[in-house]
């Protein structure tokens, strides 16, 4: 018995995110999830990421006005944009040093903090 062909396309999907650099455009997601099931449109994209969005394995990532998603429990982790390819990798290196529990003046208590750093990827800088 084969699996039905939206249990299929879930799991590429999945697959697709677990394995990609960083958080994946939808444009993105398509392309790599068309690569193992040709014929995959857009708007099932859009429902299988819904799909795993609910289940809580998948989540959005807004970056420059733009949704991305990502595969969840990466840990504590950063995005790295590519101001060169427009690519956005995972880092899991964490540039600030600032506790959890951390009460700035006034009485800000900090639980949380988001960074997205730019620069040129590995593949971009090498080319100058
Ligand atoms: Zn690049
Ligand atoms: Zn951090």
């Amino acid at each position: 018995m084969t699996a039905p062909r939206s249990t299929k396309q879930r799991d590429v999907i999945s697959r697709v995110l677990e394995i990609a650099e960083g958080p994946l455009a939808v444009a993105d997601i398509l392309a790599r999830t068309q690569s193992d099931v040709p014929g995959v449109g857009l708007a099932t994209v859009y429902r299988t990421l819904k799909l795993l969005c609910d289940q809580g394995s998948v989540h959005p990532v807004t970056l420059d006005g733009e949704t991305r998603y990502e595969a969840s429990g990466r840990g504590h982790h950063h995005h790295f944009s590519c101001t060169a390819c427009g690519r956005v990798f995972t880092l899991h290196a964490c540039p600030v040093s600032i506790p959890s529990g951390t009460v700035y003046q006034g009485g800000f208590v900090v639980e949380a903090h988001e960074i997205t750093l730019y620069g040129r990827c590995p593949a971009c800088a090498a080319t100058g």
